[in-house]
């Protein structure tokens, strides 16, 4: 076996698997404001961003030749129904506008996260109702939020839609609302396999989208069910969804490549923000080499099966791949 490792040309001429920046997508986190980068305490290095600071990230991004953007709103104000998702002016919908007009910005595919948890005040991804039993996430009547959410946001310049709520129904309901608003061309690129996660925890402080009360494991998936994943991807392209994304990476390796191996649409697979912050945290304390352990992150995830991967080193990881 040894023969084929001798150098680095023979390496490079065996290697099955590529990594390169058009296949990463860059989070950036839009917050209302001017001349604004604030730090998120748990993830160093990563900003709620004002517009004119993110196109600035943008333009960054697309001269490293990242494949795009994927987009998540702090609103001004947040309220029950969540309201500040598909308000004209809210502040994804500014934000593509700002990104569509800026030229230097136009390779990336603009991708808009679609929810509802950054914009209601309790928290939670759909409309929430008091029972006898306590509360609940109702399912359908969230939909017609989503769909308007969605339509919204792609009206406002979005390449993709990627809904990441984990509703029922979802990926039908907004496909049918695009193609009634004329966006019958833009795809749906489905959080099919969302599974509850300690691993979202700074992301919550990112996006300031941690729940009230309860948590979201009546709607996000039980992290110990392969089988089920299927299903939801099944559903969600059986609905429409033209591509789906995967979340958390590394610990769901395992779902990645079983999705890989069932579907032929294109797999994305979200290298989350605890994923990220553990490695920082190792990087801080100088326990691992950050260049090398940035890049092998990737390609494990890229191996497993995903055609392109959301992650927070897309920037660090583009440099080192020039
Ligand atoms: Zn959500």
């Amino acid at each position: 076996m040894r023969r084929l490792r001798r150098s680095e040309g023979v390496r490079a001429l065996v290697r099955e698997t590529a990594l390169e920046p058009g296949d990463l997508i860059y989070p950036l986190f839009l917050c209302p404001g001017e001349g604004i980068r604030r730090e998120v305490s748990s993830m160093p290095g990563v900003f709620n961003l004002s517009i004119d600071e993110a196109v600035r990230e943008a333009r960054d991004a697309e001269s490293l030749g990242i494949g795009g953007l994927l987009l998540f709103g702090l609103p001004l104000s947040k309220d029950e129904q969540g309201t500040g998702a598909w308000d004209e002016n809210g502040i994804v919908q500014q934000g593509l506008r700002a990104l569509r007009q800026s030229s230097s910005t136009n390779k990336l595919v603009l991708i808009a996260d679609v929810c509802l948890c950054e914009y209601t005040s309790h928290g939670h991804c759909g409309i929430v109702k008091e029972t006898q039993e306590g509360w609940t996430v109702e399912n359908d009547p969230t939909l017609d939020l989503l769909a308007r959410a969605a339509t919204s946001l792609a009206g406002a310049g979005a390449d993709v839609v990627a809904p990441s709520d984990m509703m029922d129904g979802r990926v039908g309901a907004i496909r049918a609302a695009l193609d009634k608003s004329g966006s019958a061309d833009k795809p749906i690129l489905s959080y099919a396999s969302k599974f509850a996660s300690a691993f979202y925890g700074p992301f919550r402080e990112a996006a300031d989208s941690a729940p009230q009360f309860g948590d979201r494991r009546s709607y996000q998936m039980d992290g110990a069910n392969l089988r089920e994943a299927m299903r939801e991807i099944d559903l969600d392209l059986e609905e429409g969804a033209d591509m789906i994304l995967m979340k958390p990476a590394m610990p769901y390796l395992d779902v990645i490549r079983a999705a890989r191996e069932r579907v032929d649409v294109p797999i994305g697979a979200y290298q989350v923000s605890g994923e990220y912050s553990m490695l920082e945290a190792a990087f801080a304390k100088g326990w691992l080499d950050r260049d090398r352990a940035i890049l092998e992150s990737l390609l494990g995830i890229r191996r497993a099966g995903a055609d392109f991967v959301v992650t927070y080193f897309a920037k660090d990881a583009a440099k080192l791949l020039q």
